[in-house]
């Protein structure tokens, strides 16, 4: 398997070279020169296998260059019932007839980032030891993405993580998740200042490349290409548990913030798995409700930004779309080009008076949005008529799915993360908290481990200098 860029820079490289890349070098994403195609004998003799069954062979599939004994290994110590709280990994469960909720957020961080990122932090080490390597990633995050990237990479030889976060400013459970880390590897950062001056800093750090080559300094954000594809595994996943037949079509709902999770779900349709539609959904920060309904695609300034209910879906623009868009113009690199240098002239590009508008039917999107009432209503309903306690993400999918899905065809919405994470919301829905996981009760009281420092590149670079071990 080759990987090219959506810019057109033909650079043919393997996964293990784009493995713990960002961008490419064109500026563009990697994407593998052709999806592989699951026939229908694949489809039945994948049916009865168990996750870590089923991840090997999908991610063979676009990992050929890792021996199979060892990517065998790799994924079998990372799905595991200890890390994903049962052997299922992925449980299914229905809500009521035909509508099913596939539960991504069993992981250590209660999040769907973590089906990804653990297998992430495996793959990273592996490549790292192999090549007697370093890595120190930088990162900034308001919440998820930072302690689902510790999680993965806590004790991995090799790696070392500096996330800066806004000092104060994240919820005591997201807080106390990252912060009472006490393996060495894992630094967290506060900054004296909001989330905007986090992401300053690293960008800031990152442009320095002489720092940057100097103490391989990296990064584990969306746009990274293993993350993209560990995320197919569950779409089939889920397909098996709520399908008999290998012709039967379903549709997923899907909560959506930098397009990584449905991007993973287009993949998988792009493979051959029977699916009728991707039902894309956001909250009130709707760039790409808009484009899946007008053609147009228009990034927010960050001060456009809402501050929602759904935080992990609070973007400005959509860091991977521009995979998706790359297939929708039929894999033409130039016109991505085109339209990416139109985005950074003028804020927006618009495909709704070209052929390609039409074709998005063919990819099976559809596309809606939610408000905080919505959720709050979303969330009330589930709980009156079902009993079950949804957090405030996939109370945007499901709103969405419900109003979207067609008779007769599975729903499956992804649940991406848990209730607890975000009991505040539960609290003004219900008036009552979200049960907290077994384990996690007394997280709030554990001791904590953190740096405060100043909104002040050098001084994050200094401190990086100083623990990082050289
Ligand atoms: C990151 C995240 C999302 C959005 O996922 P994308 O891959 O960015 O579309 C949705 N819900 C939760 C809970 C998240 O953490």
């Amino acid at each position: 398997m080759r990987y090219l860029s959506t810019r057109g820079n033909n650079v043919s490289a393997k996964f293990t070279d784009i493995l713990l890349g960002g961008l490419m070098d064109d500026g563009g994403l990697a994407l593998p020169e052709s999806y592989p195609v699951v026939s229908r004998d694949n489809l039945a003799s994948w049916r009865h296998l168990d996750y870590r069954g089923l991840a090997f062979e999908i991610m063979r599939l676009y990992a050929d260059d890792i021996p199979e004994g060892d990517l065998r290994k790799i994924v079998d110590r990372t799905y595991t019932a200890c890390a994903f709280g049962s052997d299922d990994i992925a449980p299914v469960r229905r809500l009521q007839d035909g509508v099913h909720i596939l539960g991504l957020s069993s992981g250590p961080t209660l999040a769907f980032k973590d089906m990804a990122m653990q297998l992430l932090g495996n793959l990273f080490e592996y490549a790292l030891t192999k090549s007697r390597r370093q890595l120190n990633i930088l990162g900034a995050t308001s919440g998820d993405t930072g302690s689902s990237a510790e999680y993965a990479m806590r004790g991995k030889s090799g790696i070392r993580v500096f996330m800066l976060s806004p000092h104060r400013k994240m919820s005591p459970f997201q807080t106390a998740q990252m912060f009472s880390l006490q393996d060495p590897n894992i630094f967290n950062i506060a900054v004296r200042g909001v989330f905007d001056d986090c992401q300053d800093i690293v960008k800031a750090v990152s442009n320095d490349l002489a720092f940057k080559a100097r103490f391989h300094i990296g990064t584990v954000n969306s746009i990274n290409w293993a993350r993209v594809v560990a995320q197919v595994v569950y779409y089939f996943k889920a397909y098996f548990a709520v399908t008999k037949s290998d012709d039967q079509p379903v549709s997923f709902a899907v909560p959506t913030g930098n397009f990584g999770n449905i991007c993973a779900g287009h993949i998988a349709r792009c493979m051959g798995l029977p699916i009728k539609h991707l039902i894309l959904a956001t909250n009130e920060n709707d760039v790409l409700d808009e484009f899946f309904r007008t053609g147009v695609y228009r990034a927010r300034p960050a001060d456009q930004v809402r501050q929602t209910s759904s935080p992990s879906m609070d973007i400005s623009k959509a860091s991977n779309f521009e995979r998706f868009v790359y297939d929708l113009t039929g894999r033409d690199a130039a016109r991505v080009r085109q339209l990416w240098q139109q985005l950074d002239r003028n804020g927006a590009f618009d495909l709704s008076r070209t052929a390609y508008f039409s074709r998005i039917e063919d990819f099976g999107f559809v596309s809606g949005s939610s408000t905080h009432q919505d959720r709050l209503e979303t969330i009330r309903r589930v709980y009156r008529d079902h009993g079950q306690i949804i957090d405030t993400h996939t109370a945007d999918g499901i709103k969405v799915g419900l109003e979207r899905r067609e008779q007769g065809v599975p729903l499956i919405c992804l649940e991406t993360a848990l209730a607890a994470k975000f009991s505040d919301v539960i609290v003004e829905a219900l008036g009552r908290k979200p049960d907290v996981p077994p384990g996690l009760e007394n997280l709030e009281h554990q001791p904590q481990r953190f740096t405060v420092l100043d909104p002040d590149v050098i001084a994050v670079k200094d401190f990086i200098e100083h623990n990082c071990g050289r």
